[in-house]
């Protein structure tokens, strides 16, 4: 029997990420130093069997119905085809966040392994100004990547593009009419205060208004009502499909948040910005009964709070980049 995962302000959830590590192939700017993290040891690592059973008392329990998984990039993660295999059965919307350098040679592995979709990260089309961005020269590996993941039927196949000012905002429409040609719907995330450099800046961030108003001058847009989903979006007039704006900063959706995030160490948060973890990894280790887990879950999302402060004097950075959350 099934309750729904509740917080105090009345918020049902749905919706959960697990990172399932912290490493990465890239060194997006706006994530990762050029040197990388300092990488967590393996046995601090969540295992596939402890990961299976947190989804498994989250989708048994609360009705958890999508799982996304994430990282740092989670196609590093040894024998990830085995994992998703053991995820499917849950019957949940199951997918992953990937930067795709390596989907070409993936795709099909996961697609037979049972996962749905994919969610592609790229925020540059030139060359030049991808090798600025990720410091490294890849993005033809992307780009085939991307092919896989439509040739392996992950669809439908999602785009994200970070914008920021002064880096790709000159590319806003040009991702847009990438996304139209290839049928991939692309989300515009407003840059957020979660860079391992600390060089976020409220001055870098391109607003949804800003993104919806550049494509909207050359592909005629109309609104879509809004759903639960975080992304706002937006139709093309002409049919071409869909193009959304995650506005995080300028229009946070807190009120609307159905997400719960597992770190690949095995930690709970309940928020992208939140300051405190539930250390689940510990209480699995120990020995704790899938209703001890349950308590704990109902425990720490029932404490969630209302919603992020970026922007205002209160705001606490977190002490994790988001490639050690996930996004
Ligand atoms: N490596 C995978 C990837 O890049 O898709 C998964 C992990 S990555 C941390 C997940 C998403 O977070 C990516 O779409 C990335 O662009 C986004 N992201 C990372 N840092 C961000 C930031 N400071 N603000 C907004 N989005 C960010
Ligand atoms: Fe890696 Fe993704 Fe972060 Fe880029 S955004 S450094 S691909 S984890």
């Amino acid at each position: 029997m099934s309750r729904p995962l509740i917080d105090g302000h009345g918020r049902v959830h749905r919706d959960l990420r697990i990172s399932i590590t912290d490493r990465c192939n890239l060194r997006c700017t706006y994530c990762m130093p050029e040197e990388g993290m300092q990488w967590q040891p393996r046995e601090e690592l969540l295992t596939f069997e402890e990961i299976e059973r947190l989804a498994r008392v989250l989708v048994d329990r609360f009705a958890i119905t999508a799982i996304r998984l994430t990282g740092g990039e989670p196609t590093l993660r040894a024998h990830l085809p085995v994992l998703v295999e053991r995820l499917a059965p849950l019957g949940t919307d199951l997918s992953i966040t990937t930067n795709a350098t390596t989907l070409d040679r993936m795709a099909a592995d996961l697609k037979a392994a049972g996962l749905r979709r994919v969610n592609i990260s790229l925020d540059s089309l030139r060359a030049d100004r991808f090798f600025e961005l990720t410091r490294r020269h890849d993005l033809d590996k992307v780009l085939s990547g991307i092919d896989a993941a439509l040739d392996a039927g992950l669809t439908p196949v999602k785009l994200n593009v970070v914008a920021m000012k002064g880096v790709n905002d000159d590319e806003i429409v040009d991702l847009a009419a990438f996304g139209r040609n290839r049928g991939i719907g692309v989300r515009f995330i407003e840059f957020m205060p979660l860079d391992a450099s600390g060089g976020w800046a409220r001055d870098r961030v391109v607003s949804q208004a800003e993104i919806v108003d550049a494509i909207g001058a050359v592909f005629p847009l109309d609104v879509v009502p809004r759903g639960s989903a975080p992304a706002s979006l937006w139709r093309y007039r002409d049919g071409r499909g869909e193009v959304g704006v995650i506005p995080s900063v300028t229009e946070p959706f807190c009120g609307d948040c159905d997400r719960i995030r597992l770190t690949s160490d095995g930690m709970l948060r309940t928020c992208l910005f939140a300051t405190d973890e539930t250390d689940l990894r510990a209480l699995l280790r120990g020995g704790a009964g899938d209703d001890e887990l349950a308590g704990l879950f109902a425990t720490a999302v029932g404490e969630k709070g209302p919603g992020h402060l970026i922007g205002q004097p209160t705001f606490i950075r977190p002490r994790r980049s988001m490639s050690q959350i996930g996004g």
